[in-house]
C-alpha cells in the first residue's frame, strides 16, 4: 500500500463526472481515429452502462503504428540514445504515473470493475514501481568479453531486437502493460502494444504521459481494438521483431502458429494457470495462513493467472482452516468498487460472469459441495457480481480442479501423506504459481523443488518482487519470463563481434 489518499464514495463520484478520457489509438505521440473510423463501447461492470466510446482498430492501423515504431527504432532515436537518457526519461514517466495515480486508478476501477483502494492504492503504485526498476536498469547492465584466443577480441553485446508488439489482458490492465514496457522500452526497443478491448482507458492516458515525460513519438503506440483482428495482425506483422503475450494459454498458442507462418519473431507467452495451496498437516497459524489462501484464491475477484484456486489441505486441519477462512471472509465486502470498503468489485463483464457461474454448476453437478457463496449477487445494481465461494470434497479429476475459472472460486481437496499432496499439485496442465505452508524446513525444500511452477510461496502467498523472475512450466508460460533482469533478455538480441588484431 502506498500512501496516496484513497478518496471517498462521493468524491471519487465527482472525479469520475470531471475525467477526461482518452479514447483514441495513441500513434507516433498523437492520438487518432481508427482508419475506419469505428468505435465500440467500453461499458462499467460494477453497473453494466457504457462509459465511453473507444476507437475500433484493425489491421490498417496495426500496420501504421508499426510502420511509425519502425521508423523510430531504425533512426536510432531511442536506441542510440544514450542509456543515461533513456533512464531520465522512463524515471519521469513513472513519476508521473505515480503522481497521477488518482485520476489512472479511478479510470481503471469504472474500466474493470477492480476495488478502487487496488487501482489507487496498488495497481498504479505498482505500475510506476516496474517502470522505475527497469528504467533504473538501463545505464546499469553490461556486456562480456569473451576469453578468445591471444591476437583476437571477442565482445558479446546485447542489443534491443527492434520493434516489440505487446498484446495483454484485461485483469491488471496497466501493471501487465508496465510489466512488458518496462523492460522493452529500458533496453531501447519501440512498441506497439494492444490492451484488451474491455479495458483500454488506463493504457492510453499513460501512454500521454509517457510523452509528457520525454519518450520520443513514435517509441510508443497503442492501438486499441479486439483480439482476433488488431490482436492477431500485431502476431502476424512481418515487420515485428518481437512479440510478448499475457492472456489465455488458448490464445497464446495462436501467437505461436502466427510466428511460425510469418516472420519467426520471438514469442514470449504468460498465459493461464490453476495454482495450489498446499497447507501441512504441523501448522498452527491458522489465522495468517487463513488470510493469505483468501488473498491468493479471491483477490482481484478471482481475476489472477497466479490464483491459488487449488486448496490441498492435510485432512487433519482442514476443517480447523475451513473456519478461519470463513472468519477472514466475514471481512471482505463485496460490492460498488468505488467504495473504500469494498474488497471484492465486479467481474469484468457479463460473459465473464456467466462463464463462472456455469464452472459453479459443473462443479455442483460434479458432486462437489458449496460451502459459501455459489450465486450472483447485487443483481439490482446491473453490475457482475459473484462472492467468493468455495467448494469443499473436490476431487483434482474434477473440471473445476483442473480447468481455470479465473473467478472466486477455491476448489478444496484433501491429502493424507506429503507425496500425495505432491502428485495432486501437480496434476494439472498448468504450472505458473503454488504456496505451500509448513514449519517443518525439510518440507518446505522439498516440496518446494518437487513443484512445477515458476513461483513457489513458502509460508506466504507470493508472487515475488520486482527483483523476481514471473513465468510458468507447462502450459502456463513459453519463451522467457517478466520481471527481474531475466525480463530484459527476451528484448535483446546476443551479439558476437569477434576482432582479428594485427600481428605484433
Ligand atoms: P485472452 O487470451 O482472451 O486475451 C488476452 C489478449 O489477447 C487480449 O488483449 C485479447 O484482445 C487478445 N486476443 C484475443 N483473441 C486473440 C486472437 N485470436 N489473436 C490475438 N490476440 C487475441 O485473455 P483474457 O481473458 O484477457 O485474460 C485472462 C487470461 O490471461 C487468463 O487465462 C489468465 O490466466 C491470463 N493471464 C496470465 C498472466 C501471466 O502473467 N501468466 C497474467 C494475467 C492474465
Amino acid at each position: 500500500m502506498t500512501d496516496i489518499m484513497i478518496p471517498a464514495i462521493e468524491e471519487a463520484r465527482a472525479e469520475i463526472a470531471s475525467l477526461s478520457l482518452r479514447t483514441r489509438l495513441f500513434i507516433g505521440g498523437e492520438f487518432r481515429e481508427a482508419a475506419s473510423g469505428r468505435r465500440y463501447v467500453t461499458e462499467n461492470p460494477a453497473s453494466g452502462r457504457p462509459i465511453a466510446e473507444v476507437a475500433e482498430g484493425g489491421p490498417a492501423d496495426v500496420d501504421a503504428a508499426v510502420a511509425v515504431a519502425r521508423r523510430a527504432a531504425d533512426d536510432g532515436r531511442w536506441s542510440r540514445r544514450n542509456p543515461g537518457d533513456r533512464k531520465r526519461i522512463l524515471v519521469r514517466w513513472a513519476n508521473l504515473i505515480e503522481s497521477n495515480a488518482r485520476e489512472l486508478g479511478l479510470i481503471e476501477t469504472i474500466d474493470a470493475g477492480k476495488p478502487i483502494t487496488d487501482t489507487v492504492g496498488l495497481d498504479m503504485p505498482e505500475t510506476a514501481a516496474c517502470i522505475r526498476w527497469h528504467a533504473e536498469a538501463a545505464d546499469k547492465t553490461y556486456g562480456q568479453v569473451a576469453p578468445s584466443p591471444e591476437g583476437t577480441v571477442a565482445t558479446i553485446v546485447r542489443e534491443p531486437v527492434g520493434v516489440v508488439g505487446a498484446v495483454i489482458p484485461w485483469n491488471y490492465p496497466a501493471q501487465m502493460a508496465a510489466w512488458k514496457l518496462g523492460p522493452a522500452l529500458a533496453t531501447g526497443n519501440t512498441v506497439v502494444i494492444k490492451p484488451a478491448s474491455t479495458t483500454s482507458l488506463s493504457l492510453l492516458r499513460i501512454a500521454e504521459l509517457g510523452t509528457e515525460a520525454g519518450i520520443p513519438d513514435g517509441v510508443l503506440n497503442v492501438v486499441t481494438g479486439p483480439g482476433d483482428t488488431v490482436g492477431e495482425a500485431i502476431g502476424r506483422h512481418p515487420d515485428l521483431d518481437a512479440v510478448a503475450f499475457t492472456g489465455s494459454t488458448e490464445v497464446g498458442r495462436r501467437f505461436l502458429h502466427y510466428a511460425a507462418e510469418t516472420n519467426l519473431k520471438r514469442v514470449l507467452l504468460e498465459l493461464g494457470g490453476k495454482s495450489p495451496q498446499l497447507v501441512f498437516p504441523d501448522v498452527t497459524d491458522f489465522e495468517t495462513i487463513a488470510a493469505n489462501v483468501a488473498i491468493a484464491v479471491f483477490w482481484n475477484m478471482g481475476e489472477n493467472c497466479s490464483a491459488g484456486s487449488r486448496l490441498i489441505v492435510h485432512r487433519s486441519v482442514k476443517d480447523r482452516l475451513l473456519q478461519a477462512v470463513a472468519a477472514e471472509l466475514a471481512a471482505w465486502r463485496v460490492g460498488d468498487p468505488l467504495d473504500p470498503a469494498t474488497r471484492i468489485g465486479a467481474l469484468i463483464s457479463r460473459g465473464h460472469m456467466e462463464r463462472v457461474l456455469h464452472y459453479i454448476e459443473v462443479g455442483r453437478s460434479e458432486g462437489a459441495r458449496v460451502v459459501t457463496g455459489g450465486s450472483r449477487i447485487l443483481e439490482e445494481t446491473g453490475g457482475y457480481f459473484v462472492p467468493p465461494t468455495i467448494f469443499d470434497g473436490v476431487r483434482n479429476d474434477m473440471r473445476i480442479a483442473q480447468e481455470e475459472i479465473f473467478g472466486p472460486v477455491l476448489s478444496v481437496i484433501e491429502f493424507e501423506a506429503e507425496a500425495e499432496a505432491v502428485a495432486i499439485a501437480n496434476d494439472t496442465p498448468y504450472g505458473l504459481a503454488a504456496s505451500l505452508y509448513t514449519q517443518d524446513l525439510n518440507v518446505a525444500h522439498r516440496v518446494a523443488r518437487d513443484l512445477r511452477a515458476g513461483v513457489i510461496g513458502v509460508n506466504a502467498y507470493s508472487e515475488g518482487d520486482m527483483t523476481t523472475p514471473f513465468g510458468g512450466y507447462k502450459l502456463s508460460g513459453f519463451g522467457g519470463h517478466d520481471k527481474s533482469l531475466h525480463a530484459h533478455d527476451q528484448y535483446t538480441e546476443t551479439k558476437t563481434i569477434w576482432i582479428q588484431l594485427a600481428a605484433r
